[in-house]
């Protein structure tokens, strides 16, 4: 058995980043951005105005200045303003030649083509200079995933296409002759194939695209037949059968199928049947079935595969830390994943630890880490956690 840290780095060997694809702006979010944006010109791209008002050389309160034209979004005026003079301009339009700054409409007291400045004038210019929010060679850095703000900026710039890092492919396969589909009629012996879908959400919640393929029933055949459905996959994910029970086929079949394992047993709870290697194309990783480890090493293992498929780095999923609200028991020889609740007063460690209970794991927003052989902890102990 080896341990998660060194898990994680074959692991890490066998997921290289997965190259690129440009796509539209508008399909950009959620990706990961692949090559710097350089923008080519300033934003704003001329000195604009930040108000309603009127574009003067200079004013104190009781001047009298004449109008003499209007500058509008989109519509610049073409001349320039002398002494004396105003120019009505709204927000975003080009602040005309000559203009120091703008007075506010609030400020300014109109009579036909005259304005009169009011007491209350202010010291601010209410001119963005050119390139205010940024300046022709700014630069947002690939390597991030692109959010709504980032989306906003790339446009500002007028970034049309962007190159962004190709998504995973991932085929998930369940096994077992007891699982039926959510949604499914199950009989007597069976129940629903639960941690698929909940693996699905979380491979589509990284920015992978999760490809459910049939459930695998407990024979070679089944399973062979189902793995040559695998196709362009860059990632096989199967769930269950992984450990050494008679119906636990993954590892034998894949084996036949040319796999080359990586590692089989990681000492970890839960967790501890998972295997990995290379299989054909892809890279496979089999998940034990229970549901709560099935999720657990969703978190721990395939969460940092598909990052560092995405060009994002080989990194652990990050952890922070909590104090506990409660004493807690010494931990066993493996690394412990407990399911926790965070709360403003710290980590409580939920008494049910079994894991076939996806009701705790729901409950949970945290799993507390506990090295192995951790000693008993105290109320006030600080722990690492996972955000779950
Ligand atoms: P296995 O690793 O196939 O021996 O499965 C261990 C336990 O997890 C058994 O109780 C299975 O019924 C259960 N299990 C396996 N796969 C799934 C799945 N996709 N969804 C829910 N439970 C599963
Ligand atoms: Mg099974």
């Amino acid at each position: 058995m080896i341990t998660v840290t060194e898990a994680l780095d074959r692991l890490f060997a066998l997921a290289a980043p997965l190259g690129t694809e440009t796509v539209p702006l508008l399909q950009a979010a959620g990706r990961v951005l692949a090559a710097d944006q350089v923008a080519l010109r300033d934003q704003p791209p001329f000195a604009a105005s930040a108000m309603d008002g009127y574009a003067v050389i200079e004013a104190a309160s009781g001047d009298v200045l004449q109008v003499i034209g209007e500058s509008a979004a989109g519509h610049r005026f073409d001349g320039a303003v002398g002494s004396g003079q105003a120019v009505r301009i709204f927000t975003g339009a080009p602040v005309p030649s000559g203009a120091e700054r703008v007075v506010i409409q609030e400020e300014v007291q109109r009579d036909g083509d005259v304005i009169t400045i009011g007491d209350g004038l202010d010291s601010g210019t209410h001119i963005r200079p050119a390139g205010n929010d940024f300046p022709a060679g700014h630069r947002v850095s690939a390597g991030q995933v692109l959010g709504p703000n980032d989306i906003a900026l790339l446009a500002s710039m007028n970034k049309a296409d962007i190159l962004v890092a190709r998504q995973p492919k991932v085929a998930l396969i369940s096994t077992g002759d007891e699982l039926v589909m959510p949604g499914e009629t199950p009989g007597p012996d069976q129940i629903i194939a639960s941690n698929t879908m909940g693996l699905h959400a979380l491979l589509t919640e990284l920015g992978a695209l999760p490809r459910l393929l049939p459930i695998a029933r407990d024979t070679t055949a089944s399973l062979t037949t189902v793995l040559d459905l695998v196709e362009d996959a860059d990632l096989v994910i199967t769930i269950g059968g992984a450990s050494v029970g008679d119906h636990d086929l993954v590892a034998q079949v894949a084996g036949e199928l040319g796999m080359e394992q990586a590692f089989h047993k990681v000492a970890m709870r839960p967790g501890k049947p998972l295997m990995s290697g290379r299989l054909r194309e892809a890279m496979m990783i089999g998940l034990p079935g229970n549901p709560v480890s099935a999720m657990v090493c969703g978190h721990v293992f395939v969460a940092p595969v598909i990052r560092a498929m995405l060009g994002l780095g080989a990194f652990p999923a990050p952890r922070k830390s909590a104090p506990l609200c409660h004493d807690i028991d010494v931990n066993g020889p493996r690394e412990h994943y407990m399911r926790a609740r965070l709360d403003n007063n710290g980590l409580t460690v939920f008494n049910r630890q079994d894991s076939s209970l996806l009701s705790v794991l729901g409950a949970a927003n945290a799993l507390a880490v506990r090295p192995a052989y951790d000693p008993a902890r105290q109320i006030g102990d600080v722990l690492e956690y996972l955000p779950i």
